[in-house]
């Protein structure tokens, strides 16, 4: 029977199963195991054999995978080792990661579902709180850490913030442009997080980083001169069109107020409308063309009738990321047509964005010269976006990084029948 409740338990074979008991209060089903004589008195966290410590704290309990509706925990001694390296450690076992509650299958589903699930879905299904599943995943994705390489033939790479816990807190995240992967997040966004990145990359690997794209920030341009002083800085086109999105928004903005402003003095209904219709012009006016609904068509064709000038801003956002659909020599020169022309636009928005495009032209001609994939990594940092509202909740910024690192590091675990399989 015992060897029918092996294989129910997933047991590999490290370990020896004692008994089986059905616990009638708590309704769980409990395993008693032990390692085999090979696998004891081993280093919770390098797995060397060392001299046995103590006992610890007795017998513990380890989380399983679900038998149908019931509950399952693996429970054994968890004595302490003394390694020469780590110290008094809690020894390994082989059912279960260091410091983990859970047993690794279980942590291993948790990990797959959360690339692949809602919240909800990965939290209600196994019964555990989003902070657990925040603690899970942070220690496999630095199990995957210490056993793949992430920098792998990286050489062409983009730099970007991105904040969560709204807006007050930053990670910087590297993608590689070749593959569209997240290669790198780390807290905080200043020269000390983009050298800790070049630290980890090491020397050897950073001289070898022929293309950094980033948004127009001087604190990675500075460390990347620093670091890796022969690659080519480009601009980020998406943010550069960024930008612009911002600098339309701003004079939408003054039009409604404008608008609103005329509906309290007059109350006017024509000026009333106009305040209406411009609030919800936003989508239009941000979206791409090619993009747009019917409906929102129609709206900028109402701009265009009514608000002269907001039109115009919009011709200016649309001409700039224009010049980025072309690349190459032709967008330099249509750049060059787009910057005369938002000199002398009179919009002061985009007089200011003129000056600011003309201020990091080198690095914005790279990028038309170079066209580096700017769509992988667009998508890339959508996905960390959506990602950091999904891990609001968790207790520290490493469950976030680590969510992200899963899902879009290129790395994720087997399901454990899965890893029976191989
Ligand atoms: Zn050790």
């Amino acid at each position: 029977m015992l060897r029918v409740w092996r294989r129910l338990l997933g047991l590999n074979d490290r370990t020896v199963l004692e008994d089986v008991e059905f616990d009638q209060d708590d309704e769980v089903v409990v395993a008693h195991v032990r390692p085999k004589s090979r696998w004891t008195r081993r280093c919770g966290r390098c797995g060397r054999r060392c001299p046995r410590h103590d006992k610890g704290h007795g017998r513990r309990r380890w989380r399983g995978l679900d038998l149908g509706t019931i509950k399952v925990f693996l429970e054994a001694d968890a004595p302490r080792v003394k390694c020469r390296r780590h110290g008094v450690t809690v020894a390994q076992v082989p059912w279960a990661r260091h410091g983990a509650r859970q047993t690794r299958a279980l942590e291993d589903t948790v990990a797959w579902l959360a690339t692949h699930c809602s919240k909800t879905a990965v939290t209600a299904l196994l019964r555990i709180t989003w902070r657990t599943v925040g603690s899970i995943i942070t220690r496999v994705v630095a199990e995957i850490d210490s056993e793949v390489d992430r920098f792998d033939g990286l050489r062409r790479i983009g730099i970007d913030e991105i904040s969560y816990k709204r807006g007050h807190r930053y990670i910087t995240v590297v993608v590689c442009h070749d593959t569209g992967r997240l290669v790198w997040a780390g807290k905080g966004r200043d020269k000390a997080t983009v050298r800790r990145f070049f630290d980890a990359l090491g020397e050897q690997r950073s001289a070898q980083i022929t293309h950094v794209s980033a948004d127009a920030a001087d604190w990675i341009a500075a460390v990347v001169a620093e670091r890796c002083p022969d690659a080519v800085l480009c601009a980020d086109p998406f943010h550069v069109v960024a930008w612009a999105t911002d600098a339309l928004d701003e004079v939408r903005r003054a039009a409604w107020n404008e608008a609103r402003g005329a509906v309290t003095q007059r109350t006017a209904p024509r000026a009333k409308g106009m305040a209406r219709g411009l609030k919800h012009a936003r989508y239009a006016l941000w979206k791409n063309p090619e993009n747009l609904t019917e409906k929102q068509r129609e709206k900028l064709a109402w701009v265009a009738k009514t608000d002269p000038r907001l039109h115009r801003a919009y011709l200016l956002k649309e001409g700039l990321r224009f010049a980025f659909v072309l690349k190459g020599q032709a967008g330099k020169d249509a750049l060059d047509r787009w910057i005369s022309w938002a000199r002398r636009c009179r919009i002061p928005a985009f007089v200011d964005l003129q000056r600011r495009i003309v201020k990091h032209r080198a690095a914005i001609d790279a990028a038309l010269e170079h066209g580096l994939s700017q769509g992988l990594i667009e998508s890339c940092n959508t996905k960390i976006r959506v990602l950091t509202r999904v891990a609001y909740g968790f207790k520290s910024h490493e469950a976030l990084i680590a969510l992200a690192m899963l899902t879009l590091g290129g790395y994720r675990p087997d399901l454990p029948h899965q890893q029976a399989a191989r």
